[in-house]
């Protein structure tokens, strides 16, 4: 926050915290809760008692705290509610969708070996919103357009700033008449379909590719697949996912050598660019077609997790 709208309420608030001799454990809830900008304050008190003997072994409560409440990371996943939830939180998901993709009991160390990828499914755009964009650790102006023409709603949709990783106005539209919120609330609704339709494309496309029909692909080839959804900072769904292939008995079989790595990533490229979803006209709003944003992030990682971090950064 800029020094100028610090009010003198919050600086007042920021120098009776510094001289509370409760300070060092309020810096330590903070820290505990990762930078979390709308921890949850959490109140009461928890009483370990020994059955047996009736005494009482431990006692807690918010009352000794500072404020009297705990505070807790609120651990969302929208970046505009709390960027650093989103952060750990995306973490999370991927070692989450990897875990379940290798399944641990009785799956074999040689399924680290099959043709594996983690694909980022975008949200189209639905119109310009503000954006930190970084190239090599420096932050890149939000939507720079040198010779933009004002929209109809006379607002020029240019925006010069270098946003901050906490600026309020991030995932919010330039021109918010322009933008289409319809569209963005219509793609959040299929997004559900439009997967379903990209998993039955690449398996299709992926049969076709190895010159089979999607039957008797079955017999050679399974695609095993787990994704989690999340909120981009504009509130539009986008869709994190681990596709690998496996042998006909699933992890514990080898895929047939044509089905390479390569082979994967182009029917996934295949199936990203062809599915499409209808929504219905209804309330004077046209029927829809609905697909997959352009932007397409694919990256091969390895089971035994060597990519991990790399993969996560995306
Ligand atoms: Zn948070
Ligand atoms: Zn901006
Ligand atoms: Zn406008």
């Amino acid at each position: 926050m800029p020094v100028a709208s610090a009010n003198a309420h919050a600086i007042r608030g920021a120098i009776a915290r510094l001289n509370d001799p409760n300070c060092s454990r309020f810096a330590s809830q903070i820290r505990h809760t990762g930078g979390c900008r709308q921890p949850i304050h959490l109140r009461g008190k928890v009483e370990h008692w020994d059955r047996a003997t009736g005494t009482l072994l431990h006692r807690y409560s918010t009352r000794l705290e500072p404020d009297g409440v705990l505070r807790v990371p609120c651990k969302t996943r929208r970046a505009s509610r709390c960027p650093a939830c989103a952060e750990t939180y995306r973490a999370d998901t991927y070692h989450l969708i990897r875990a379940g993709l290798i399944g641990g009991k009785g799956v074999p160390t040689s399924v680290t070996a099959h043709p594996c990828l983690f694909v980022t499914l975008t949200a189209p755009s639905f119109g310009p919103v503000h954006t930190r964009r970084q190239h090599n650790g420096s932050v890149l102006p939000c939507h720079p357009r040198r010779d933009a023409e004002p929209c109809p709603h006379g607002r020029v949709l240019s925006c010069t700033a270098r946003h901050g990783a906490d600026d309020d106005c991030l995932g919010e539209p330039l021109c918010p008449d322009c933008y289409d919120y319809t569209g963005s609330v219509l793609f959040n609704a299929v997004a559900p379909l439009l997967w379903k339709r990209f998993a039955d494309a690449l398996r299709r496309h992926l049969a076709k590719l190895g010159g089979l029909t999607l039957r008797n692909m079955r017999d050679q080839l399974v695609v095993s697949f787990a994704k989690v959804a999340e909120y981009q900072r504009r509130g539009v769904v986008h869709l994190h996912a681990v596709i690998r292939l496996d042998g006909p008995a699933g992890p514990i079989s080898q895929p047939p050598a044509w089905a390479t790595l390569d082979l994967l990533s182009q029917a996934v490229q295949h199936a990203v660019s062809v599915v499409t979803a209808k929504t219905p006209a209804h309330d004077g709003h046209p029927e829809r077609v609905l697909r997959w944003g352009a932007q397409l992030d694919t990256r091969p990682i390895t089971m035994d997790g060597e990519l991990t971090d790399q993969a996560v950064a995306g």
